[in-house]
């Protein structure tokens, strides 16, 4: 088994999502035509079908909408962070998005926890968005 870290590929129609990221900036898919931002990332507006969307900075907060704790390694890489969480997130501009939970135990998530956006830097090219709890008033 691979100890590679599998990571995101970079392509055309996803490369300003990983820019932003690198810059540790939250972007969404935004459609010019209706004015929603949707995840993930197409090249097709999911509401109104309009194409050539741009990006839109969100706020990086919303709430755990569902996840799961990873008790097994699928890749080798994963091995000494288990266990550890996978969650999926409802942002307060509505899409959701999949990524680790930081800085909290997994038998101490909950669906509804508040939560924000960090940034987990792995090489020049790639920086993934995860999540940690909210710290109100911050
Ligand atoms: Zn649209």
């Amino acid at each position: 088994m691979s100890q590679e870290r599998p990571l995101p590929v970079i392509t055309e129609q996803n490369r300003g999502y990983w820019a932003a990221a690198a810059r540790q900036e939250l972007v969404m898919p935004h459609c010019t035509q209706c004015d929603k931002v949707f995840f993930p990332i197409a090249p097709v507006c999911p509401f109104c079908f309009a194409a050539d969307p741009d990006w839109k900075k969100v706020s990086g907060r919303g709430r755990v909408s569902s996840f799961v704790i990873f008790q097994q390694a699928f890749f080798a890489f994963f091995k000494n962070r288990l266990p550890y969480a996978v969650v999926q997130v409802e942002l307060d501009e509505g899409p959701r998005i999949n990524a680790n939970l930081f800085d909290l135990k997994p038998e101490e998530i909950r669906i509804g926890l508040p939560v924000e956006v960090t940034f987990e830097k792995v090489n020049d090219e790639i920086t993934l968005p995860q999540f940690r709890p909210l710290v109100r008033g911050t």
